[in-house]
């Protein structure tokens, strides 16, 4: 299903011409707008979804089914040493576009314009903690 006024289904649908390096009846890769990295690349379902809490299991199985082999395509091409996947849900996490879109960022050394930042918080959380808090997480699942 389309949603009205989704720039991503129109880029799926062909409204609205992409530089595309993949696609099939259910995925589509095509390059970021704003190359973060050389060969930054956004794969997106067809179908439209908001974010991950919206996709479907078949959506996301289609998906992540291409991520390895345009992963490899974008390693060859660039010669990137590493590549970051993100997938931005939220506007408090970034997400400008609500259509689900899994970035390919290809990386080749701290400074190459990509950064997360990433603190970690091990001494506030006991073992007994994080058993409680896995805990919770299963029951909802
Ligand atoms: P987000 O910020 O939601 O994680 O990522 C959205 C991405 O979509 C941004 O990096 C932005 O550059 C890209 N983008 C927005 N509009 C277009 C467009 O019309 N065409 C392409 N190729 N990329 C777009
Ligand atoms: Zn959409």
């Amino acid at each position: 299903m389309q949603k009205e006024n989704c720039i991503f289904c129109k880029i799926a649908n062909h409204e609205i011409p992409s530089h595309k390096v993949f696609e099939n009846e259910e995925v589509l890769a095509f390059l970021d707008l704003s190359q973060v990295t050389k060969g930054h690349t956004l794969v997106i379902p067809k179908q439209h979804a908001d974010n991950v809490y919206d996709l479907s299991s078949e959506s996301a199985q289609a998906v992540f089914a291409t991520i390895p082999e345009i992963s490899r395509a974008l390693q060859q091409e660039t010669g990137a040493a590493g590549m970051n996947l993100l997938s931005n849900t939220g506007k408090v996490a970034g997400q400008s576009v609500s259509h689900f879109h899994l970035h390919l960022i290809p990386r080749h050394d701290k400074h190459d314009g990509f950064g997360a930042k990433w603190e970690v918080h091990n001494e506030e959380y006991t073992a007994e903690e994080l058993a409680t808090i896995a805990e919770s997480i299963k029951n909802r699942l």
